[in-house]
């Protein structure tokens, strides 16, 4: 709950820089201590909206429910909200006062496939067996950006300071849908700093170089066509798309070997066919391509189409290609993430209970992890890495490439997890979640 709190005062801070007199400096003081009493005051609020968001637990670009919700709150709370921006059917943008600066708040709302889970379960359990879950803790971000952004409303209407203040859902950031969709419509282009929030099982935040522990991408889904024909009466009719996908990715395998170090790649078969005894005339299959920066990524890029192509050649189909997905690699502001620390530090962790310990270490001894419970203290800045080697992705590149930001991972889930999974999903309905 109190981790909200370290995610507006750099907010507070920027609207006091200009004028550094020792009252205002007295002013941001006694600001942070409202701040904090009124955080506490809305325990009960914040707890709330982790578990219904949690309840709803949608898939990319089906954020219906949740998107409904969140709004309605925001509009309750005098914000006003547009909905379905840059195209996007579940995106949205709430917008309080006027003036500058202005200060957006970002986070992700979608969930992942399969991961359904019974909260405060410490095994497999699903509440529906093989539904979406929320495996990775996207519940939670929103309740801690509407709940900094209720109590930051507050204090400037008490306090008289102007200023603009934005929410922006991260609609369907699992499959790196939007957020350069929402950048290229213009909605940051009048905004000075952006404060992204992210589920951890750590309290922390980062500056980075743009080309880190985290990777930049594209999400690209091949279509092969062949000919349909009996499996056995004349097989030598057809042309199997089925055959085409799988020397794609044959061919990529051997591929990886003389790939860098750096590179992540990973597919799934979208369509593999129908049924055995008819030649498949369709398949698919979808890569994510990751690297260090845009060069490498495009290379990858390239590569992968060399391969569809010579997959056709092979087995006289044909193909065609879609992106659907892509993220640059995040480039964190230093200013920002020093800011940001002091107030992690200042606010430190949450107080566990025995009961949010035993949970926590009896899911990591049910998945074989070190049994070590939650953490206890906060994290020491996070510097960029000397020798980056790659990792996970996140559409909030697109934005930090445009305006100052970082992001804030806020303790709210268990360590040594596997991430996209329904271990994921245990903590983030359970005290745990609405502590951190
Ligand atoms: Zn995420």
């Amino acid at each position: 709950m109190r981790s909200c709190l370290a995610v507006w005062i750099v907010g507070c801070g920027l609207f006091l820089a200009g004028n550094a007199v020792a009252q205002e400096i007295a002013a941001l003081a006694g600001l942070k201590q409202q701040a904090i009493q009124e955080i506490d005051k809305r325990q009960t609020f914040t707890q709330q909206m982790v578990d219904q968001i949690f309840s709803y637990s949608e898939l990319g670009f089906q954020e219906v429910e949740t998107s409904r919700y969140v709004t309605g709150i925001l509009e309750k709370n005098g914000f006003t909200v547009a909905r379905g921006i840059a195209g996007i059917p579940t995106a949205w943008v709430a917008s309080y006062g006027s003036g500058k600066p202005v200060i957006a708040f970002v986070t992700d709302i979608d969930c992942i496939p399969r991961a359904s889970q019974k909260p405060g379960v410490a095994y497999h359990s699903p509440i529906i067996e093989g539904a979406p879950g929320h495996g990775e803790g996207h519940n939670s971000g929103m309740a801690v950006q509407v709940t900094a952004a209720i109590v930051l409303k507050k204090l400037m209407e008490e306090h008289h300071i102007t200023g603009g203040l934005r929410i922006f859902p991260g609609v369907a950031e699992e499959l790196l849908g939007t957020k350069a969709f929402l950048v290229r419509a213009g909605y940051f282009k009048d905004v000075d700093i952006v404060l992204g929030a992210h589920v951890e099982s750590e309290f922390s935040t980062a500056y980075s170089t743009g080309n880190g522990e985290w990777s930049g991408l594209v999400s690209v889904q091949y279509f092969f066509h062949g000919r349909a024909a009996h499996a056995a009466g004349a097989p030598w009719s057809g042309r199997s798309a089925l055959d085409a996908v799988e020397l794609m990715d044959v061919g990529w395998n051997f591929r990886r070997e003389h790939l860098r170090l750096q590179q992540r790649s990973h597919y799934v078969i979208m369509n593999g066919g129908d049924q055995p005894n008819v030649v498949p005339s369709e398949a698919g299959v979808w890569y994510y391509f990751r690297e260090l920066d845009y060069p490498h990524i495009k290379e990858l890029y390239d590569l992968g189409n060399t391969m569809a192509t010579a997959a056709t050649m092979m087995t006289s189909t044909t193909a065609d290609h879609r992106l659907v997905g892509s993220a640059w690699p995040p480039f964190f502001n230093k200013v920002i993430a020093e800011t940001q620390q002091k107030n992690i530090e200042a606010v430190g962790m949450p107080m566990w209970s025995d009961a949010d310990q035993q949970l926590a270490k009896a899911l990591q001894k049910e998945i074989g992890e070190k049994v070590d419970g939650l953490k206890l203290k906060v994290e020491p800045l996070k510097e960029p890495v000397k020798d980056p080697k790659g990792g996970g992705s996140d559409d909030v590149g697109d934005i930090s490439w445009n305006v100052p930001m970082t992001y804030l991972m806020y303790p709210a889930n268990i360590p040594h997890l596997p991430g996209h999974s329904w271990a994921n999903g245990v903590a983030m309905a359970t005290p745990i979640a609405h502590k951190g």
